[in-house]
């Protein structure tokens, strides 16, 4: 009994080591694939058919031999299956159909009024699966058609279990979200946090070339997700990477998980409201949204000073929390999200200046950059298709 679990489990992974390794090169064939990873050639032909009649692999031609047989190309088939991913922020909601590379071919953005009258879960998960549904009719036909979404939250998620354990403005405690959604939506369901998702993103996006680097992501909070040797690091409950709540200042204000002087209360757009306040900004029609950054923006563009002194306030402080992050975990990048990248000449500026001070050594070199918006997005359609079709592979013992 124990050898066939044992078999059929080596099978699986194996089968997630070629099909990886076969999606990273542009072509290869059976027996560089066999070379690469020491299986052998029969082993190799075997998956090999198995991907080709499944479709996720197509035969494309000969490739050149210095002698005997030309080994015949192998190109990775990235339209075979297709995911959605969700980033759902407290004011409005992405929804993207990407294929197996992470290329988008639907993109939606709406707004979301958790508001409503009742439990704000309800209508969560009435946003949530209409954006699905959506999703689902506009994704191309495909051999495997979609194979599951991943919901993107900004608040603390496990992902192994589904759970949420707490979400601003809607929920704290322990939430079992995949059973309640799954009611609703027939598909495979993942939930991750907003910023491990736009790290997985960038992780990919750079065909894991750097396999240590840090996202953060800046809306109504701020918080990050950690990618340490190719992997997201989530900790024991899926909670690591809280870095919005780091006191750093031990007399600060209350921030809304309890504590006080959290970084979220400086480097958000709680704290780019109180930035305007203080710089004599007039407030009156602004709140924190979707909608703050680019009116805030649009102002400092037209050099209202009261903006551009608030701006660079935030940028201070965003500095000062990466720098801490940076002598922390010495990454080889890190990528700002979120909502903070529509203001990005307004802050990056600043933040690079505090790192100037404020990172040690070598840290002080580490790329700082704006990332994507849709990031997060694109990002947990990634983790999907990582899930399903490649998370064995990493089983491995190198
Ligand atoms: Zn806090």
């Amino acid at each position: 009994m124990h050898a066939n679990i044992d078999a059929s489990a080596m099978r699986r992974m194996n089968r997630a080591t070629v099909l990886k390794l076969i999606r990273d090169l542009r072509t290869t064939s059976r027996i560089d694939i066999s070379q690469m990873t020491g299986l052998n050639k029969a082993t190799v032909s075997n998956i090999v058919d198995e991907l080709i009649s499944e479709q996720l692999v197509v035969e494309v031609g000969y490739g050149s031999s210095s002698g005997g047989r030309k080994p015949i190309l192998l190109r990775f088939n990235a339209n075979a299956a297709y995911a959605i991913g969700v980033d759902v922020q407290i004011s409005h909601m992405t929804t993207v159909v990407c294929n197996i590379r992470g290329e988008p071919v639907y993109r939606q953005v709406r707004q979301t009024s958790l508001a409503s009258p009742g439990d704000p879960r309800d209508s969560l998960l009435d946003f949530i699966s209409e954006e699905i549904s959506k999703a689902v009719a506009a994704a191309p036909s495909s051999p495997y058609g979609l194979v599951g979404a991943c919901i993107a939250l900004p608040g603390m998620v496990n992902f192994h279990r589904g759970l949420v354990y707490y979400l601003p403005s809607v929920f704290a405690g322990e939430w079992d979200i995949r059973s309640q959604l799954a009611q609703r939506v027939s598909i495979p369901l993942f939930f991750d946090n907003d910023a491990n998702c736009g790290a997985w993103n960038e992780y990919m996006g750079q065909a894991m070339r750097l396999k240590n680097l840090v996202f953060v992501n800046m809306g109504v909070g701020i918080g990050a997700g950690v990618v340490i040797d190719g992997r997201l690091y989530r900790g024991r409950d899926g909670i690591a990477g809280e870095f919005g709540h780091m006191t750093v200042n031990p007399m600060g204000s209350a921030c809304m998980c309890g504590s006080y002087g959290c970084w979220e209360e400086y480097a958000s757009e709680r704290g780019l409201l109180r930035y305007l306040r203080e710089a004599g900004a007039d407030v009156s029609t602004l709140s924190v949204g979707e909608s703050l950054l680019e009116q805030a923006i649009t102002q400092a563009q037209n050099d209202n000073r009261a903006f551009i002194r608030a701006f660079h306030a935030l940028g201070q402080q965003l500095g000062m929390g990466v720098a801490n992050i940076l002598n922390v975990l010495n990454p080889e990048e890190v990528i700002l999200g979120g909502n903070v990248v529509k203001a990005a000449t307004f802050v990056l500026p600043e933040v690079e200046r505090a790192i100037k001070h404020r990172a040690l050594l070598t840290n002080k070199q580490v790329p700082v950059r704006m990332g994507n918006v849709h990031a997060v997005a694109v990002g947990a359609s990634s983790l999907v298709m990582h899930e399903i079709l490649f998370a064995s592979a990493e089983l491995v013992a190198p």
